[in-house]
């Protein structure tokens, strides 16, 4: 059978991982650090993203070459490229590393964003709050992830703090988004170019970390038309193959896209109870080939988050009727450190 290599060896590395198994292919994960999540993969290489050898050896071992993280180096694609196909494309991974790169493709297609200016040293932040306005928030261009790298000023006497606080990478000003809430589309492209997308999640961020995604979301039916829409628009532009996940703000004046992930996604693990066929399935279809699968949603489901000691609460979770838990294998649960998920049947 068919060998699919997962590049990173997290949560969500280790759930494409149980997916692919399912469908019958074997999977090799590669994961440059220590991969926690990654012990049910058949194969697990660790080495860092610059062992030519170690990655010719692993691309040599499969037959289509995936990722659960997008912030692979660009070294190391070049490599693994010439060797097998990557699915989500390298155009995809282009746009999405980087902040400034990602809100110009999706202007360009003509999405809106929240309001933005490209941040390069102090004076340019004086300049781009003079721009857009308080509050703002400055985030890197690259490498954040759960509201790391940002810094949300309220007042310009925070500038040189801001700026400070950005080590000197290139930034990105968002005006702040007071949106009414926070709704993200996981939508699939197969490889014959047929779209499927889920039914948007509603989401609830504290500390920046992803918290709770309540399915169905509370959208207009044209608000949620409109999500699908440019979910299909932004795939298809760029040729993409697999699961990605829309993050967005509704607000009165329309849907305003936050940013995208090229993978799966925290607030698609609903999915996993509320449709006969979850987003780690559907991505693993994308990227083998396969037809997409029927992503309707049958349920009403509350996907909660375990994060760091709400790990305590699991032999609680583990006796409540309607309620399905997901572990990552992680070991030490560490504040703000995502160690599993429940999903909450609320209707079935
Ligand atoms: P992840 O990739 O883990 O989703 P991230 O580090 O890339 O996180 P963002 O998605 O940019 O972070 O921001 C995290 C959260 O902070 C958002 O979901 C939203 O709640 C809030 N936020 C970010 N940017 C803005 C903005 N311009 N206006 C209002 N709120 C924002
Ligand atoms: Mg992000
Ligand atoms: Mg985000």
């Amino acid at each position: 059978g068919a060998t699919i290599g997962i590049l990173g060896g997290g949560q969500l590395g280790r759930m494409l991982s149980v997916a692919a198994s399912r469908l019958g292919y074997r999977t090799h994960i590669f994961e440059p650090g220590a991969a926690p999540a990654a012990d049910v993969a058949h194969q697990v290489t660790t080495a860092p993203y610059s062992d030519e050898a170690a990655l010719r050896a692993f691309a040599a071992s499969v037959d289509v070459i995936t990722y659960e993280f997008e912030n692979i180096p660009t070294s190391a694609l070049d490599i693994l490229e010439s060797l097998k196909p990557i699915r989500p494309n390298r155009r995809t991974l282009a746009v999405s590393q980087d902040r400034i790169a990602e809100k110009s493709y999706l202007n360009d297609l003509g999405l809106q964003t929240a309001p933005w200016a490209q941040v390069d040293s102090e004076d340019d932040l004086r300049a781009a709050v003079e721009k857009l306005g308080l509050p703002a928030i400055l985030k890197t261009t690259r490498l954040g992830y759960d509201g790391k790298g940002q810094f949300k000023l309220t007042s310009p006497d925070q500038i040189p703090e801001a700026w400070a606080a950005m080590r000197g990478a290139a930034s990105v000003l968002e005006g702040f988004v007071a949106f009414e809430r926070e709704v993200s589309i996981i939508a699939a492209r197969g490889l014959d170019g047929s779209v499927s997308a889920f039914d948007p999640g509603e989401n609830v961020h504290s500390e920046g970390i992803l918290r709770t995604t309540t399915v169905p979301a509370r959208l207009t039916p044209s608000q949620r038309s409109d999500a699908v829409l440019l979910a299909a628009k932004i795939l298809n532009s760029l040729d993409y193959v697999g699961v990605m996940g829309v993050e967005l703000f509704v607000t009165r004046a329309g849907l305003l896209v936050n940013e995208i992930a090229p993978r799966v996604h925290n607030s698609g693990h609903w999915t996993q109870q509320g449709c006969t066929v979850d987003q780690f399935e559907q991505h693993i279809r994308a990227v083998a080939g396969l037809p997409l699968g029927d992503g309707t949603r049958y349920a009403d489901v509350v996907m909660e988050n375990l994060i760091g000691d709400d790990m305590d609460r699991v032999p609680a979770l583990l006796r409540e009727r309607n309620v399905a838990v997901h572990l990552y294998g992680k070991g030490e649960a560490r504040p703000g450190r995502k160690m599993g998920h429940i999903n909450r049947i609320v209707k079935g």
